[in-house]
Formats: C-alpha cells, sequence, structure tokens
C-alpha cells in the first residue's frame, strides 16, 4: 500500500520538475530595464561553475513562414557547421556589393545571459537578463576593479550594480556602475536561499540545433534535397569543402553587440 503512494508522489514530483525544466527552456522570466536607473543583483555562479554568465551567439534569421527567429550560431558556440554562416560566406565570395551588404544581416552577434534580482521588482524573483558586448565589458571591468569594483555577485559582501538605459531601439545605450554600498544578496537567509535555488538553467542559451535541423528550421527544405554547396558561375553545385573546425572557430566575423 505505502509502496503505491510513494510511487506516486515520485511521478509528481518527475512531473513538475519536468515542467520546471521546460519552463527554463522558453518560459523564463526575462527582466525588460527601463529606461534610466535600473538597480540589479547578479547571482553568483550556480555550483560547479565559475562565471556567472553564459555567452552566446545568435543569428536573427526570417522563417520560411515569414516570421522572425533568433538560432544559436553552430560555428560560434559548437564549432560545428551552421546555416546561417554559411549563406554569409556564400553572399560575402560573390564579389557583388549588394550581396557583401546583405551578408551583415546574417552575422552573429554576442549575446549573454545572467540570472538576476531587479531590486526595484524583488517580488518576480530570478529573472533571466540578456545583453550584449557593452554591458559585458562594462561588468567584466567592475569586476576586475579591485578598487571601486570586485565581486559584485558575492551573497554576503557583493554588491548591486547600477545599469541605465538611455535611448530607444537600435540606438539604446547602457551603462554600468558598481554600488556605492556593499550589500547582501538578501538580509533575510531564506530568500536568498529561495532565490538560489531557482536560478535557470542559462545552458540552454547556448544550445545549438544539429547542422540538418538548423538548416530544415531556416529553409523549410531537409539537407538531402537541398545542399547549401556553392553555385558556381555556371549553375553547377560544388561539394561543401569545409576548413578545420578549429580555423573556423577563430573566425570571429561577429557584430560587437546588439540592442534589443
Ligand atoms: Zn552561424
Amino acid at each position: 500500500m505505502s509502496n503505491n503512494i510513494i510511487r506516486r508522489g515520485s511521478f509528481e514530483i518527475e512531473a513538475a520538475e519536468a515542467a520546471l525544466a521546460e519552463a527554463s527552456k522558453g518560459g523564463a522570466d526575462f527582466f525588460k530595464p527601463k529606461s534610466g536607473q535600473n538597480a540589479l543583483r547578479f547571482l553568483p555562479p550556480p555550483e560547479g561553475k565559475t562565471s556567472p554568465f553564459v555567452v552566446s551567439y545568435q543569428h536573427w534569421v526570417t522563417l520560411p513562414d515569414g516570421s522572425r527567429s533568433n538560432m544559436n550560431c553552430g560555428r560560434m558556440v559548437a564549432k560545428q557547421r551552421c546555416p546561417v554562416c554559411e549563406k554569409m560566406d556564400d553572399l560575402l565570395r560573390s564579389g557583388n556589393e549588394v550581396d557583401f551588404k546583405a551578408a551583415s544581416e546574417f552575422k552573429p552577434k554576442l549575446r549573454v545571459f545572467a540570472n538576476i534580482i531587479d531590486r526595484d521588482d524583488e517580488a518576480k524573483g530570478v529573472q533571466v537578463f540578456g545583453f550584449g558586448k557593452s554591458v559585458l565589458d562594462q561588468l567584466v571591468a567592475i569586476r576586475k576593479d579591485t578598487r571601486a569594483g570586485g565581486d559584485f555577485t558575492d551573497i554576503e559582501d557583493g554588491f548591486d550594480i547600477i545599469l541605465t538605459k538611455k535611448g530607444e531601439g537600435m540606438k539604446t545605450e547602457y551603462t554600468c556602475l558598481a554600488s556605492r554600498e556593499s550589500s547582501a544578496l538578501s538580509d533575510d537567509a531564506d530568500l536568498s536561499s529561495l532565490w538560489m535555488d531557482n536560478q535557470y538553467d542559462l545552458d540552454v542559451y547556448k544550445r545549438v540545433l544539429p547542422y540538418e535541423e538548423a538548416y530544415a528550421k531556416l529553409t523549410g527544405e531537409s539537407v538531402a534535397s537541398e545542399r547549401p554547396g556553392r553555385v558556381t558561375s555556371g549553375g553547377l553545385k560544388k561539394p561543401e569543402v569545409l576548413p578545420p573546425a578549429n580555423k573556423t572557430a577563430k573566425r570571429r566575423n561577429v557584430e560587437d553587440d546588439i540592442n534589443y
């Protein structure tokens, strides 16, 4: 009898965990900075990690149904073939100025993710903050500054980051400053632990689709029916010849920053 109850209970836990895992994939609560000052507390790295940040590279692409979507770059994130980068390479190689300009739209863009608490809305709990290279540079500089900065994620003795947002759209600018006061993540130890336990698994933001799946998502066709080989002037497709993976990875044809 009691065994049955336990078994049923454990199924419920598994289901709850599956739901949580599912939620952390796409349903994370994303922090949207407001214009002017924001006060953020970055959570320390989860156990086994040394950085509170997960760095990814994303393409913004138009899917066959006309919708816009982001897709992690296989080449930059996983050192594998990336159909979007291959499209960009083709455009860059064409020698045509229009193609050359169009290629910039396909550049992968650096995107960093961190778990944060919005000090102006702590009731929201842990949120994911996605940001670009300029914010990352400033945060790293604060971390390395032994006088006016330091480990701002420290639970007991860290400090908040004052993020100021100026402008809108592509012209948005962010400045990060260290708060003047050191502080605990929370004065309430239970709340601190709750937040620590509720961090999102940020590794999902650097998951890369296998090449075939990414290609199918992008074109609506399977790789077998249409290989993205180079087209010669005669219209014949050359087989795709790839440089070694390590060389590909060093090719950092990326946008420095993105503001969205
Ligand atoms: Zn790519």
